[in-house]
């Protein structure tokens, strides 16, 4: 994750280069302060999704940087990322190495060799 800022078009603050909006116009469009400090409320449902659904631990850094979370909703995602990651481990192992096998013998039996 770079460090690189471009500058708002409309208000000039410094934004993440990653960033697809200005927090502090959005802030203003709907008609609240802006706080810089504020967590963006779609980044509990990215970080969920990543660790949860797609990249499993491979995403535990990226959760344990987020201020979406508390220390203890940290550990319970973490864990369920290493779990997803187990499950396709665990998967992949009974797939190519206990069901495949299998159906290879049997096509071999079937075929007399
Ligand atoms: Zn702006």
């Amino acid at each position: 994750m770079g460090a690189t800022l471009h500058a708002c078009p409309t208000c000039a603050l410094a934004v993440p280069a990653g960033f697809s909006y200005c927090p502090r116009c959005r802030a203003a469009a709907e008609e609240r302060p802006y706080d810089p400090d504020e967590v963006d409320r779609h980044e509990r449902q990215y970080v969920l999704s990543l660790v949860v659904l797609s990249l499993g631990a491979a995403a535990i850094p990226r959760l344990l940087r987020s201020r979406a979370f508390s220390p203890g909703a940290k550990v319970l995602v973490a864990l369920l990322g290493l779990a997803n990651t187990g499950a396709v481990f665990g998967i992949g192992y009974a797939f190519f190495w206990r069901w495949l096998p299998e159906q290879a013998a049997r096509v071999r039996a079937g075929l007399g060799r």
